[in-house]
């Protein structure tokens, strides 16, 4: 099965041997044993083995959707949570303790931040942030760092880093790299094999592709499952059959909604290039953006997501004003569904060690599914109001 491409793979892992064609939903709680030996015997083997033991040590519907990205990622195995920010908090919890030190990207999705401020530190792990190419990464590096957390591309302006050496350093100084790979969502990018230990993936954003459900995975290589596996059936971590079977219908068409969003965000890229009030549109497969070289050498695609950064004199009341006139864009988080989004970045809050300051306002686009032309014209109707 190694030599089939990724989006073949895709349609054949988690499904039955035979008959029906998808793993049917099951809804459970309690497994019923044959005999006191069955259950005492399964009670000893189910975390070195998977099997049918109780609703929250999994279903064929989640074991079928761990599967799915297992194979999507290429790892040892998955573990399921009910959001992406439940994840990213398990790898946390789970890895370190009191002494610790983690490493954390500067780019990082920003709800996260408040998870170190609020809980990192008063369980006596110490936390530091780098810059979003990791480039300091190596002088801030210290005996006590224990995990060196990235994601790739960053959050809201896509910055690159060179994975592969990052996970030679980690490697270098014992300790573990896990990357949040919800922008390339197992297709575009994969973490696991430029060297990572951990990928973590907001399956709310384009798993489940239709902005209907949540969910959060996290996948291993066999060095990292332990201490995922243990603070996850610890932290009671589990997901619903219906929303495992919603993540694992959406992942079908994961390969050509990607490459669809993808045309279309670089359709719509190449226009906002053109217009006078935007100093430069963020995205690493442009030419010219930063990230470019790493883009091409470790991507396979873009995705929906592009952001714009107007020129510094443009204010950002304007710039609300021109948004609350588009039609086709929703103000709201949560992109990777089949519809385009739009909301304002405040990258002085998200960016703590990157300097921001005197750059122009930053708009964070999710470009989906509908005909890209129709999605300029609403923009173009929105910006032109900009110009008076
Ligand atoms: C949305 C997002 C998350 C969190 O996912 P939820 O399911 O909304 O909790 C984590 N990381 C990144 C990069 C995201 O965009």
């Amino acid at each position: 099965m190694s030599e089939l491409k990724s989006s073949t793979r895709l349609l054949r892992a988690g499904r039955p041997h035979r008959g029906w064609v998808n793993t049917p939903v099951t809804r459970a709680s309690t497994y019923v044993f044959e005999s006191v030996e069955h259950w005492r015997q399964t009670r000893s083997q189910r975390e070195s083995q998977r099997m049918a033991s109780y609703g929250a040590r999994g279903t064929d519907s989640t074991h079928a959707l761990e599967d799915a990205l297992v194979e999507l990622e290429g790892g040892h195995r998955a573990q399921l949570y009910p959001t992406g920010q439940a994840a990213i908090a398990a790898v946390m919890l789970g890895l370190l303790g009191p002494g610790d030190h983690v490493l954390i990207t500067d780019a990082v999705y920003e709800p996260v931040r408040r998870l170190c401020a609020e809980h990192l530190g008063r369980l006596g792990i110490r936390y530091e942030y780098y810059l979003p190419d990791g480039s300091d990464l190596a002088a801030r590096i210290r005996p006590q760092t224990r995990l060196i957390y990235a994601e790739c591309p960053g959050s809201l302006a896509y910055e690159m880093m060179d994975l592969p050496a990052v996970a030679a350093l980690a490697r270098k100084h014992d300790c573990l790299l896990a990357v949040d790979n919800t922008w390339g969502s197992g297709l575009l990018y994969q973490p696991l094999a430029l060297g990572a230990d951990i990928s973590v993936l907001a399956a709310t954003k384009y798993l489940g592709g239709h902005a209907d459900v949540m969910m959060g995975a996290v996948v291993c290589t066999a060095r990292a499952w332990p201490a995922v596996q243990r603070v996850s059936i610890d932290l009671g971590q589990t997901v619903g059959a219906d929303d495992a079977y919603l993540v694992l219908r959406g992942m079908r068409s994961l390969a050509p909604r990607l490459a669809m969003h993808g045309r279309h965000a670089l359709a719509v890229a190449a226009w906002l290039q053109t217009r006078p009030e935007i100093e430069r549109v963020l995205c690493p497969a442009l030419p010219g953006d930063p990230g470019h070289v790493l883009w091409k050498r470790d991507c396979r695609g873009t995705n929906g997501l592009l952001s714009v950064e107007f020129k510094a004199g443009v204010a950002q009341a304007d710039i609300e004003a021109a948004i609350d006139r588009l039609r086709l864009f929703g103000v709201g988080a949560s992109w990777g569904g089949y519809e385009s989004l739009v909301v304002p970045a405040n990258m002085l809050a998200a960016r703590t060690v990157a300097d921001w300051s005197g750059r122009g306002a930053v708009v964070r686009l999710h470009i989906g599914l509908e005909d890209p032309e129709d999605l300029i014209a609403d923009l173009s109707q929105a910006l032109d109001t900009l110009a008076r």
